[in-house]
């Protein structure tokens, strides 16, 4: 009698990684694993403990096939690239998308995170995604047991988002527009869990800015149809550019600022979720980050469009993710401004903070950090 035949655990792993590919993970029996194999069940039984133990090793296998194409370089832009990676799992690997990621599932709870370190590390860099401010990080951490201090060199908190009176008037220093304003989204209630927005009333202006130029009023409305035929009724020999602009525009409607858990705690799978349903918004953003906003304002044949563009923004180096960004939020519905402005706003944050406990000390200036083990020694002036 011939010496029976052994199969390898990956040789396993494998059969099984094929029929889940076509069937799913959920659907697979150690008898249609030894079929596939062409063996009886005994070796699968010797492998492993229990068919639970071989379907989590599948979804791992899938993890790392998913990771290993996220990590392929097809653009050189690396959220494109991992976006791109994500459409072609699912188109390959269609039953163990579904499974895995569209649909609540048991494997995710024991990834290893480590899997998806690489690509969080790099879109955790992305500059539009470190927006929380100081109070923000205060509050968090407060909320957390941790007990914590600001130390704020100015007189006041708030920073950047500040305003002051001046005679009858109020100058806001900051906020024009605050994604998150829209009742609902997971970023307002953001806002109201750290004091910003909680009971606040929004102003929601009809018009974003108003240029004018020799005469002739822009207006960049909240409604994205006027704002559109308005521009039309103007330069009808800017249509194309007009009708291409506002399109754009539009796809950015479905954006939704990631909140409720850190990028950094994503592991591969939720990061494509999310993938997709940013896959507008990411293309969007790579049409227009290669393009500097007074390049795209001279593309318009109409004086004042082309003023009214280039004026969106002070004199700088920006590209026209800097306009269509805060557009596509204003004109989704997501971004207006909150009563009291600026200042009130962040006041609100400083009083949420000192009211879980928190400390303030103004006019305080960190000049350097002493870490000895796992505590920071501040020096200060
Ligand atoms: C003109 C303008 C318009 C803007 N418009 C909008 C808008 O419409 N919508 C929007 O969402 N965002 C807008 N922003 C951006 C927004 O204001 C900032 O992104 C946000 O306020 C940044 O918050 P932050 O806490 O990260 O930083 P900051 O506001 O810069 O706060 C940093 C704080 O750290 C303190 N500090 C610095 N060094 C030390 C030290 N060594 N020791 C102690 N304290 C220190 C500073 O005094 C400051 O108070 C605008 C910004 C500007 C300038």
């Amino acid at each position: 009698m011939p010496p029976k035949k052994k199969y390898s655990r990956e040789q396993i792993v494998n059969s099984a990684f094929e029929l889940a590919r076509v069937e799913g993970i959920e659907g697979l029996t150690a008898r249609r694993v030894a079929d596939e194999l062409g063996s009886s069940v005994a070796p699968i039984y010797v492998n492993f403990s229990d068919i639970k133990e071989l379907k989590k090793a599948v979804a791992n296998k899938a993890f790392k096939v998913s990771q290993e194409m996220s990590k392929e370089e097809i653009t050189g832009d690396r959220f494109l690239d991992i976006g791109i990676a994500s459409l072609r799992f699912a188109k390959e690997y269609s039953a163990l998308f579904r499974e895995l990621v569209l649909k609540k599932n048991d494997y995710m709870e024991d990834y290893d995170k480590e899997l998806g370190n690489e690509i969080i590390q790099e879109i955790s860099n992305e500059t539009q995604l470190r927006d929380f401010t100081d109070e923000e990080l205060g509050i968090f951490a407060q909320k957390n047991g941790f007990d914590t201090l600001i130390l704020e060199k100015h007189h006041t908190l708030g920073g950047e988002c500040t305003g002051w009176d001046r005679q009858d008037y109020h100058i806001d220093g900051c906020i024009h527009w605050l994604v998150g304003t829209k009742k609902g989204t997971p970023i307002r209630e953001l806002w109201e869990t750290v004091g910003a927005l909680d009971g606040v009333d929004i102003y929601n202006p009809e018009s974003f800015m108003v240029v004018e130029h020799e005469g002739v009023t822009v207006h960049f409305y909240r409604d994205l149809e006027r704002l559109k035929s308005s521009w039309l009724k103007i330069s009808p020999e800017d249509k194309d550019i007009i009708e291409d602009f506002c399109k754009d525009i539009k796809k950015l409607h479905s954006f939704s600022v990631p909140v409720g858990k850190p990028l950094d705690m994503m592991n591969i799978f939720e990061k494509i979720k999310y993938m997709f349903l940013m896959k507008d918004v990411g293309a969007v953003m790579n049409k227009y980050s290669k393009i500097s906003v007074q390049d795209f304002a001279s593309k318009f044949k109409h004086p004042a469009l082309r003023t009214a563009i280039s004026s969106f923004l002070p004199e700088g180096d920006y590209s026209v993710v800097s306009v269509i960004f805060p557009l596509g939020t204003f004109t989704g519905g997501q971004s207006s401004i909150p009563m009291g402005g600026s200042k009130a706003l962040a006041m609100r944050m400083t009083d949420r903070y000192i009211s879980l406990g928190g400390t303030v000390k103004t006019s305080s200036e960190v000049v350097g950090l002493d870490i000895e083990g796992k505590s920071v020694k501040r020096n200060q002036m």
